[in-house]
C-alpha cells in the first residue's frame, strides 16, 4: 500500500463581516459576494430595518423563517427561496 500524503487546498472566503462563507474557486466567491446577504450594498432583508427575526439563527434554521415587518417575503433557508436583493423598501438596520 502507498503511503498517503497531505495536500494543502486553497479556499477563497468571502470578507463580508459575519459572513464566513467559502469557495473551492475564487469566481465562486466572487459571485456570492456580489450577492452576499450580509454585505449592506447589496440590500437584501438580512441588512434592513425591516428584518425581524424572533429567534437568534432564525433566518439560518429551517422550521424558523424570518419576517418583514412590511408583510413582504423574506425568502431564506427556512422558506426555500432566495432572500430578495435590492428591495425599494430596504432601509439600513440602526447599528
Ligand atoms: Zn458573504
Amino acid at each position: 500500500m502507498n503511503e498517503p500524503t497531505p495536500v494543502t487546498v486553497t479556499r477563497w472566503r468571502c470578507t463580508t463581516t459575519g459572513c464566513h462563507k467559502s469557495y473551492a474557486t475564487r469566481t465562486r466567491a466572487r459571485s456570492h459576494a456580489a450577492e452576499c446577504p450580509r454585505d449592506p450594498d447589496n440590500r437584501s432583508c438580512l441588512t434592513c430595518t425591516h428584518f425581524t427575526d424572533s429567534e437568534h439563527g432564525g433566518w439560518d434554521e429551517p422550521g424558523h423563517p424570518a419576517a418583514c415587518d412590511l408583510d413582504l417575503p423574506v425568502g431564506g433557508l427556512g422558506t426555500g427561496e432566495p432572500m430578495p436583493r435590492d428591495c425599494p423598501t430596504w432601509a439600513p438596520q440602526r447599528q
